[in-house]
């Protein structure tokens, strides 16, 4: 296809149909890119079951424009029903560059486009750009947790990227935003799918969300016990934060692996980040390093974790942890 101009993002939406915070990022991103290739325009596809409702807020988010393929069959993911509802927008939208979510679903969906697509595809990218002078896209995304940086430029229309969650942040909705909604029939004959939903279980979150938390309150083996664990819940439960663990903690069972914070676990991106005993090794850091503030309790004045924190405090953190919940408590905060 030739003519290709903007940026596609494919939206994702939960089991109750509500838009996964992810579709907000995806949109911050293709914002940032459509206005550096001159104003060129930001579309998404929403894909799903009773899904055409969601468009307004699709485009309050940043779309101009929202292709809107509804349908039961598309109730749930599955990449054979997806990808080709995937293409039959990319043949209305013709954009340059298509962003999902290095999400379960978009780690399958996003290099089987590509295949499809015949096109190049960089995975949990966490910055795009565009190159002034060739007008493509440049990916970058980090390797062996965060000890390597590759970039990636594409010689083939349209370039295809999963961007990791978290690595942009969404824009506040504005209901004034307009925008088109177009609605795509993508003819997809569900009878030919190899494979078949069976279920789906979210897991179930005491208290808030660890992605959706302002304050992620991490301990690492160096808290030596799960009753150290109730301490952090017990400040996570002041200060309305989550809990988090590093995976030395979570091996050595004082908490549970759900919890675990980094390349092999969740990734995170909280105003503030206290890191208590753990020593702040890459690929614990690749699930963190996104935090606006990281604060460290560590008693080895030479931990990792101090270069990469904004304030820290060398000590035990029997020590420092009492006087801090102390000094909360007298702020009010509890
Ligand atoms: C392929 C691979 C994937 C991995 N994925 C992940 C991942 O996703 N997430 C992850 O977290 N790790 C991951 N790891 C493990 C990672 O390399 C580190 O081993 C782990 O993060 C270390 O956890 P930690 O900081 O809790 O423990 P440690 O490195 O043992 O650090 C403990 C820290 O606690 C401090 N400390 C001890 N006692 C006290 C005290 N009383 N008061 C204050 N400070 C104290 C020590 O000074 C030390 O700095 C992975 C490793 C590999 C090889």
């Amino acid at each position: 296809m030739a003519g290709e101009s903007g940026v596609l993002i494919i939206c994702e939406t939960d089991p109750s149909g509500e838009l996964r915070s992810i579709t907000g990022e995806l949109l911050a991103a293709a914002r940032t890119l459509a206005d550096s290739m001159s104003g060129e325009s930001v579309s998404a596809a929403l894909i799903g079951r009773g899904v055409a409702a969601k468009a307004q807020e699709v485009i309050a988010l940043g779309a101009d424009t929202v292709y809107v393929v509804d349908d039961p069959i598309f109730e749930h993911y599955l990449s054979e029903t997806f990808v080709p509802a995937a293409i039959a927008v990319r043949e209305q939208a013709n954009p340059k560059v298509i962003l999902i979510g290095h999400t379960p679903n978009g780690r399958e969906l996003g290099p089987s486009l590509g295949f499809r697509l015949d096109t190049g595809v960089s995975t949990d990218t966490t910055e795009v750009n565009i190159d002034p002078s060739s007008g493509g896209l440049v990916a970058a995304r980090s390797l062996a947790g965060g000890l390597f940086r590759q970039v990636t430029a594409f010689n083939r229309l349209p370039h295809v990227a999963t961007v990791h969650m978290k690595a942009y942040d969404a824009a506040e909705p504005d209901a004034a935003r307009t925008g088109q909604v177009v609605n795509v029939d993508a003819s997809v004959d569900a009878s030919q799918a190899q494979t078949r939903f069976v279920s789906h279980t979210e897991v179930a979150v005491e208290g808030i969300r660890m992605e959706d938390a302002r304050i992620v309150i991490t301990g690492g083996r160096g808290l030596g016990s799960s009753e150290a664990f109730d301490d952090l819940t017990k400040l996570a439960d002041m200060t309305g934060g989550a809990v988090g663990a590093t995976r030395a903690a979570a091996d050595s069972e004082y908490c549970g692996q759900d919890i675990m914070i980094g390349i092999t676990g969740r990734v995170v991106s909280p105003e503030v980040y206290l890191a208590i005993a753990l020593s702040g090794a890459s690929q614990h850091m690749a699930g963190c390093s996104g935090s606006k503030n990281i604060v460290a309790i560590n008693r080895d004045p030479e931990a990792n974790i101090f270069k990469e924190s904004r304030f820290g405090v060398v000590g035990d953190y029997q020590q420092v942890l009492p006087a801090f919940i102390e000094e909360l408590e007298n702020l009010g905060t509890a």
